[in-house]
Order: C-alpha cells, then sequence, then structure tokens
C-alpha cells in the first residue's frame, strides 16, 4: 500500500511517498511559489538526483497535477499506474474542539475544517485547497485529514482555559489549543520505544525546538499540557515569534502605535531570537554569532535555554515526575550548545547529562549516564509518517 502525504501551505506543497509496507521513502519533492512568479516543483525519487522544473502554477490544482504527474513519470517516477495511490494523508493545522483524532475526509469534514478557519486563517484554507485539489485529481482516492491539534485534545479544562471571563471560551472559542501535535506524538512514542518501557506508565517532556517550537507534558500517552496556547506565539522564545508576553505590554503597545497589525507584526515576525539578536532568527548564525562574543546573541541563546528549563520544571511538577526528556526538531536534534545549557543544572530533578553523548546531529541517541533516573533523548520527528500511519489505518477501514 502506497500512501502519499502531503502538507499545503498558500504557496507552497510538501509531499511525501511512502510505502507502508515496510514504511520506507519513495519519494519527496517540494512545489514552491503556487501563484507567483517564479513557480517550480523540485521532485526527488530517493536515491536519484532530484528532478526540477520551473513552470506557471497558478493554483493548488495544478500543484497536486504536477506531483501525480512527477510521480508516475517513467524517468523520475515511482508508480507505473495512479491506482498504486491508495490514500492520501493531509496535514491539517487546526482541527479546533471537533477534531480529537484523524479523520477520513467526507463533506461533513470539509466543513467541519471551514468552520475552524477563524482559527487558524492562513493555514486551514490553504489545507483545505489541497484536500479539494486530489479530489479533483485522483477521484475515489480516500483522503485523510491529520490535525496538528488533535493531539493536545486530552487536555484537561484546568490546563487549556486561559483566565478571562468564561464567555470568551464559549462565544469566542479562546483556550488554549497547543500544534505540533504529530511530532510530539510520534516523539513522545519513540522515546518509550527505545526505552522498551510502555508509554501508559512514562511521564515525558517533549521538547519541539524549531523555527516554531513547544513543549509539551506527556503523561501514560496523553498531552496533559502544551506551551503553545491559542495562537503560535505563547510559550518559548522563537525564531521570530515572542514566546510568553504579559497582556499588558501588547495593550502598551497598541495604544502607542494604534494599530494591531504593527503589533502583531512585532510579536510573529520581529521577536524572538531574532528581535532580541539582532542578528538572526537562525540558531545557527545566533550559536556563531555568540561564540565570536556577540552579546546579544548570547542574552538570545540564554533567553531561549532558561525558558526551555522553566517549562520542564513546571511539566515535572505538573505531572508529579518525570522519567524522559526529549528534544526533537531542527533545533532540538542539532543544537549540542542548547541541549546542555538546559540539562546541565537538572541533577536535582534526577538527570545526569553525559556531555560526551552531546555531540549528535539529527540522529537518534540517549544523553544520558545509565544510572541517571531521567533519560534525556534526541529523536528526529518524523511527522509525515505519523500521517501515513493513521492515514493507512482509516483507509483500510474505509
Ligand atoms: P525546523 O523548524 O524544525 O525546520 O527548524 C529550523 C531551525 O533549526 C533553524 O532555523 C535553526 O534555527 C535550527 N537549526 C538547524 N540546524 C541547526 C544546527 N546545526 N545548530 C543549531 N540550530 C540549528
Amino acid at each position: 500500500m502506497k500512501v502519499l502525504v502531503l502538507n499545503c501551505g498558500s504557496s507552497s506543497l510538501k509531499y511525501q511517498l511512502i510505502d507502508m509496507s515496510d514504511e520506507t521513502l519513495l519519494a519527496k519533492g517540494l512545489v514552491e511559489r503556487i501563484g507567483l512568479d517564479g513557480a517550480r516543483i523540485k521532485h526527488v525519487k530517493v536515491g536519484s538526483e532530484p528532478f526540477i522544473k520551473e513552470t506557471h502554477i497558478p493554483n493548488h490544482d495544478v500543484a497536486v497535477k504536477l506531483v501525480v504527474d512527477a510521480l508516475q513519470d517513467p524517468q523520475h517516477g515511482v508508480v507505473k499506474d495512479l491506482s498504486e495511490l491508495s490514500a492520501v494523508g493531509h496535514r491539517v493545522v487546526h482541527g479546533g474542539e471537533k477534531f480529537t483524532r484523524s479523520v477520513l475526509v467526507d463533506q461533513e469534514v470539509l466543513k467541519g475544517i471551514e468552520e475552524v478557519i477563524p482559527l487558524a486563517p492562513l493555514h486551514n484554507p490553504a489545507n483545505l485547497m489541497g484536500i479539494k485539489a486530489v479530489m479533483h485529481a485522483l477521484p475515489g482516492t480516500p483522503n485523510v485529514a491529520v490535525f496538528d491539534t488533535a493531539f493536545h485534545q486530552t487536555m484537561p479544562a484546568h490546563a487549556y482555559m486561559y483566565g478571562i471571563p468564561y464567555e470568551h471560551y464559549e462565544k469566542d472559542r479562546v483556550r488554549r489549543y497547543g500544534f505540533h501535535g504529530t511530532s510530539h506524538f510520534y516523539v513522545a512514542h519513540r522515546v518509550a520505544e527505545a526505552m522498551g518501557r510502555p508509554i501508559e506508565e512514562l511521564k515525558i517532556v517533549t521538547c519541539h525546538l524549531g523555527n516554531g517550537s513547544s513543549i509539551t507534558a506527556v503523561s501514560g500517552g496523553k498531552s496533559v499540557d502544551t506551551s503553545l496556547g491559542y495562537g503560535t506565539t505563547e510559550g518559548i522564545l522563537m525564531g521570530t515569534r515572542s514566546g510568553n508576553l504579559d497582556p499588558s505590554v501588547m495593550i502598551y503597545l497598541m495604544e502607542k502605535y494604534g494599530d494591531p497589525k504593527v503589533v502583531s507584526d512585532v510579536v510573529h515576525k520581529k521577536s524572538g531570537v531574532c528581535g532580541i539578536s539582532g542578528v538572526s532568527s537562525d540558531m545557527r548564525d545566533v550559536e556563531e554569532a555568540m561564540e565570536k562574543g556577540d552579546q546579544r546573541c548570547k542574552l538570545a541563546f540564554d533567553m531561549l535555554c532558561y525558558g526551555i528549563k522553566k517549562y520542564i520544571g513546571a511539566y515535572a511538577a505538573a505531572m508529579g515526575g518525570i522519567d524522559a526528556i526529549v528534544f526533537t526538531a531542527g533545533i532540538g536534534e542539532n543544537s549540542d550548545l542548547v541541549r546542555e545549557a538546559v540539562c546541565k543544572d537538572l541533577e536535582f530533578l534526577g538527570v545526569k547529562f553525559d556531555p560526551s553523548k552531546n555531540k549528535v546531529r539529527g540522529k537518534e541517541a540517549e544523553l544520558t549516564t545509565p544510572d541517571s533516573k531521567v533519560k534525556v533523548y534526541v529523536i528526529p520527528t518524523n511527522e509525515e509518517l505519523v500521517i501515513a500511519r493513521d492515514t493507512k489505518e482509516l483507509a483500510l477501514k474505509g
């Protein structure tokens, strides 16, 4: 059974084709600049040179058609016939409170995804365009929607409610939703496997640290709290997003500059590691400048690591203990400096960090001594595989 996994943005589309008989990746690619000048598809058949084609790509229908053509191209393709594509899994950013797990797409599901557009106005419309484009290009092929928010729907109300009048929850749906759920789910399950213990008996803090970041408390396999909230700015410092901020700061800036759009740009696009360092949103640049003595880069680095440490402590307290800490995504998988700064003074929690094991990049590894009560792991995330697995399961059930 071959499953196509799609991640549609407003002007881009990422895809992977996975053979689910042994979960191997057959091909992957990216369609960029949809609706813009310079649009192109980059398609990679595993083990071959990338195939790149610049062409006019006015919309997602054309983008999906290009993907389908590339997959069955005699030279770069990996299937002889489209009937080999058994199902398509779609990443959908927001499922609101309606979608607590992945679902087979039908008209009602499309309506449900549309209903939560106000909660994710940039992402859900693009996700919907992707699903509809596949329905046109591959009629009769089952589509499955996998939501970034679904894993966090197990949070108790005392973790997801904000302390504002209850009517804003009822009327405006303001609450913590959380994101990166597929990634937190994957690494939590994978670390349980690596530790050889059932996830039901583990308390895990998963740290997804990338351009966007979130930290989740996973108790018994369920998300019980997470650092991203209603939108995608809460929690720790991110590439360009502020992380936690006193609401008074927003009010003050709004009153001073008189334009919510300006303030929105500040907290989403100009803050975080980028805003503090004044150098870059990319941790590689910030670490490099910090090592050459740049004090603002050092401050951004320290703020990030301090924030992560605070969440680990808070979630250990929230879960009544902790068995494992997992680092994943771009920074988590690659930055030994961040991992060491976060873990080195956590002995009081039972973490015996072993710096000699920490020089790893993008590979699964245990970073603690054998007698460490709390284990620390690097686990490369694989959201596409989770999407493909759910897609396979739901498509087989029909
Ligand atoms: P992601 O959003 O998961 O793709 O993560 C992207 C981010 O990972 C980049 O912006 C960098 O900040 C970070 N990153 C990637 N490689 C490294 C590295 N070798 N050292 C530090 N940070 C890295």
